[in-house]
This record gives C-alpha cells, structure tokens and sequence, in this order.
C-alpha cells in the first residue's frame, strides 16, 4: 500500500492522516529536533510503510537531528540505523511497522520519550491538549468521551473515534489495530 510520498508535504500530511503515535512523534523530530530510540523506530518504520523511500527519511532525520547535531555525529550514529530499519544493512531483514499492540506494549513516557500509544502515555491534560489541537468543531462531550476511554485503557477505541471525529467520511468495519491502517483509510479518503 506504499503511496509516492513528496517528503516536502509530509508535515501536511502528517496533520491531515498521521495517527496520533505517529503525528506525536512526528512533531517531536520537527520541533525538538531529536527523538530517542524508540521512537526513532516506532517511526521510521511506519514512514517505509507509508512509501516514504529511504532516501527522503535520511533527508528527514538528518535535517532536524542536525539543527542540534554535527552533521558528522549524525552519519556515524544515525544513518545506519535508518538503512537497517530498511533493510539495507546487516542481515538485511524487512522490518514490519508496528501494530497498535506492540506500540500499545513499548510503554514509553518516559522523559523525552514520546513513543509509545499517546492515549496510555499522555497525561489527562495533555491528551486534553493534543485532542483539543487537533479535532476541529468537536461535537460536545466528544473530548470528554475519549479522555474517559482512556482512562479505562481502552486505547484503540479512542483512537478509533478520534479517527471518525476526522474522517466523518470513512465508513470503518473494524476498531483501529494498526497505526498503517489509520494512514490508509485516512489519507485514501481525501486522495
Ligand atoms: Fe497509534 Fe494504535 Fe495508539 Fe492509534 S491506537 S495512536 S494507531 S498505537
């Protein structure tokens, strides 16, 4: 399902289609020029699923990581991660993005981490925020319904209305279990 992706758009396609594990990650690398392992992961692999080429992710990792870091550091530290997650180095191995589970089970949360599902590993008033930034003209108690879902650890529930409050347009058989999935559903419907 890889899509020719203009890296130059990603940003907009981020807010538009990313799921929230994804976006959260996403703005981190863009505005805090850094992520840590993890999430360094969690989102390099869901970009190949996407159709990002491993080219354009080099380019992305290594023009905001290197606002902070010598570009040096970068290439002996970072590169070659980003060509293994490809499989373009090592054994060679064709990595899967991860599925909500396994997202859902890395935790995360931990300081200057922002892996992990956000609707486990953000605190009330932040999830509060991120909803409140993100879902436009939320229909009342709409916010509310999806911080108590949370509360109650039924993680991909509120993802899978936080999707229908975005995508009014996208009929859904089955409850969000795949952060790739959401991408697809998402960015087919406006595409
Ligand atoms: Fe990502 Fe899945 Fe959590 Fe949604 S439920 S934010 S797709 S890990």
């Amino acid at each position: 399902n890889a899509h020719e992706i203009d890296i130059k758009q990603l940003g907009t396609i981020a807010r538009r289609a990313f799921p929230p594990c994804m976006l959260s990650l996403y703005s981190t690398l863009t505005n805090q020029n850094h992520l840590k392992h993890f999430g360094r992961l969690q989102l390099i692999l869901f970009l190949k699923g996407i159709g990002v080429k491993m080219e354009d992710a080099l380019y992305l990792y290594r023009s905001e990581f290197t606002k902070k870091m010598e570009p040096d550091k970068f290439d002996k530290e970072h590169s070659y991660n980003i060509r293994h997650s490809y499989g373009k180095e090592g054994k060679r191995t064709n990595y899967t993005p991860y599925a909500c589970m396994k997202v859902i089970n890395l935790n995360g949360g931990g300081a200057g981490e922002t892996h992990g599902c956000p609707f486990k590993t953000f605190e009330a008033n932040q999830l509060n925020k991120f909803l409140a930034d993100n879902i436009s003209n939320p229909e009342p108690g709409e916010v509310r319904e999806i911080i108590d879902l949370a509360k109650n650890k039924h993680y991909q529930i509120c993802c899978t209305k936080y999707f229908q409050t975005k995508n009014p347009g996208v009929k859904l058989n089955s409850i969000i279990e795949h952060p790739n999935q959401y991408f697809e559903l998402s960015y087919s419907d406006r595409n």
